[in-house]
């Protein structure tokens, strides 16, 4: 049984197949780099399995720190979030491991918010933490299909204009 509350409406799904090779954004907050990079290393060779993006700062270190391609946009202050976030609404990140800082705001605040948030709209996984990432990377999702429920754009839109 389906429970549907009364004043819920909820967004028609389809769904999307991720295979097992996924497109990865990596981003870290300043505070949170050194981390990032010590996580990174305990999973390169999964990592390495993987098309990999990161925002300019967090993808330049990796890239130093992995030896292996990783796709660099902008800096996150200067657009690289939206960058990511509009990657995601396009269906071309499938997971995002963001070790953000909680302790500290970040003159593109906003930015982070939304990116968040399009990746909570898109049905992507999220690992704002090490251990979630871990969790995540142990998983054996990580190197297999996956069948996302994601929302049904066509439907969206064909509610709105009929
Ligand atoms: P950076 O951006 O990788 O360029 O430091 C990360 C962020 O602050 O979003």
């Amino acid at each position: 049984m389906t429970l549907i509350i009364e004043s819920e409406r909820p967004m028609e799904q389809t769904q999307r197949l991720i295979g097992s090779t996924k497109s990865i954004a990596l981003v870290a907050h300043d505070n949170q780099k050194a981390r990032l990079l010590a996580w990174s290393q305990r999973h390169r060779e999964t990592l390495a399995r993987h098309r990999l993006y990161a925002t300019g700062t967090t993808g330049a270190l990796l890239g130093q720190t992995l030896k292996c391609e990783i796709n660099s946009l902008l800096s996150g202050p200067m657009g690289g979030d939206q960058q990511l976030g509009a990657k995601i609404a396009e269906g071309e990140i499938d997971m995002l491991i963001f070790f953000w800082d909680p302790l500290e705001q970040q003159p593109h605040d906003p930015d982070v918010k939304a990116l968040l948030r399009i990746a909570a709209v898109w049905n992507v996984p999220v690992a704002c933490n090490q251990a979630t990432a871990d969790f995540i990377f142990a998983s054996t999702l990580i190197n297999s299909d996956y069948q996302q429920d994601t929302p049904d754009y066509d439907a969206y839109l064909q509610q709105r204009t009929r």
